[in-house]
């Protein structure tokens, strides 16, 4: 039995499962990956990203976030691919408990899972920074420069910017869900970015399935190692 058939095999018998992911996740619907040689690291702007998403670049220089952040982190069209919708229909059979994503495009959400933990946060949320009023995405695609409340506060999308730390609820969330979690899967990261990487380590399972293209630091602690792009896995369960 090769380790596909193994891991769905094991879903079948399990009904307490977690899915941990990452940007693979989103990079079958369109949505580029950061960290990928072919993301967002090699585009035209002065800054690489992970300057520009930053909490102290967001502050000094917030028209110049905004012009990034409009153009390359917004993708309001996009569709969920065959992960996500996968992932929904486990959780409807009763399968799967908690979506943990480092994604902030709320695909999830569209695919049909109600218990995602948006350890970033979300694009699809943004508030003002003075009246905290809640604006959605059209706000900000439809503005001119820099989005502004109807007070004339700035606002702010409710995305975790480099600098900032993740919400605590949503961290203690993501741990009680990993640590009664049956199978943990992890999919589409390279599990290089702390501390939500860190977030496996409360696993205490013997179910911890890997799906990544390329090695990450955790393979060896996988029980289940697919090296595998994920619709290829997860169209199994459509
Ligand atoms: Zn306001």
């Amino acid at each position: 039995m090769n380790n596909v058939d193994k891991f769905i095999k094991l879903v079948h018998e399990c009904d307490n499962i977690v899915f941990f992911g990452g940007a693979g996740v989103s990079t079958e619907s369109g949505i580029p990956d950061f960290r990928s040689p072919d993301g967002l690291y090699n585009q035209k702007y002065k800054y690489p990203p992970e300057t520009i998403i930053s909490h102290s670049f967001y502050q000094r220089y917030p028209e110049e976030f905004y012009r990034f952040y409009k153009d390359k982190m917004l993708y309001p069209d996009a569709k969920p691919g065959i992960t996500h919708l996968a992932l929904a229909k486990l959780e409807k059979e009763g399968k799967l408990k908690a979506v943990v994503t480092q994604n902030i495009d709320g695909l999830h959400q569209k695919a049909g899972s109600s218990n995602v933990i948006e350890l970033h946060g979300s694009v699809l949320r943004n508030y003002c920074e003075r009246c905290h009023k809640f604006y959605g995405i059209d706000k900000i695609i439809n503005s001119e420069g820099i989005p502004m409340c109807d007070c004339g506060g700035r606002i702010k999308p409710d995305v975790v910017l480099y600098e900032e730390g993740l919400d605590d609820n949503n961290v203690t969330n993501a741990v009680n869900c990993i640590k009664q979690a049956d199978m943990l899967i992890v999919g589409g990261t390279s599990l290089g970015v702390y501390p939500a990487a860190g977030l496996i380590d409360y696993y205490r399972g013997d179910k911890l399935v890997l799906i990544n293209k390329s090695a990450t630091p955790y393979d060896n602690r996988a029980d289940i190692l697919i090296n595998a792009p994920l619709a290829d896995v997860f169209k199994n369960f459509m």
